[in-house]
């Protein structure tokens, strides 16, 4: 296992548009990208922070991920994403080490990452996402 640095936070949003003014107008901060991912029913906004990356996610429908997550624990941080130098890897080691996983084959997120989420169960209760950047 090879994790260099948080990558994101992703945090889960009611409004997107109102959120970014936040970050914007309160924060200081600038979003860089604002991209729909039609498979996780989001849409995200990023915002760049050092080496890390702020991921706000508002949900495109009630039924999605984030959707649920919001009507059951309202909005707040969903995920912590640690970046992975070699994500396969990480995933064999994980599976060999007995550790639940949402993905056991990383499958395309946001800004074209490869990324795969562990199940909260093994992991105190956080939702911990692995990326890697693409070639
Ligand atoms: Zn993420």
């Amino acid at each position: 296992m090879n994790l260099t640095h948080i990558e994101h936070i992703g945090i889960a949003v009611k409004n997107l548009d109102a959120t970014i003014r936040f970050y914007e107008e309160v924060l200081n901060l600038k979003c860089y990208a604002v991209e729909e991912v039609a498979d996780q029913k989001v849409r995200t906004a990023f915002f760049q922070i050092g080496q890390t990356k702020i991921e706000l996610l508002e949900t495109t429908s009630p039924d999605g991920p984030i959707g649920k997550f919001i009507e059951k624990r309202g909005e707040g941080i969903h995920h912590i994403a640690f970046a992975s130098e070699n994500l396969n890897q990480s995933l064999i080691e994980l599976q060999k080490k007995q550790i639940n996983l949402i993905d056991d084959k990383p499958r395309k997120g946001a800004e074209g990452f490869n990324i795969a989420f562990l199940h909260p169960k093994d992991t105190s209760g956080v939702l911990i996402e692995l990326c890697e950047k693409p070639e």
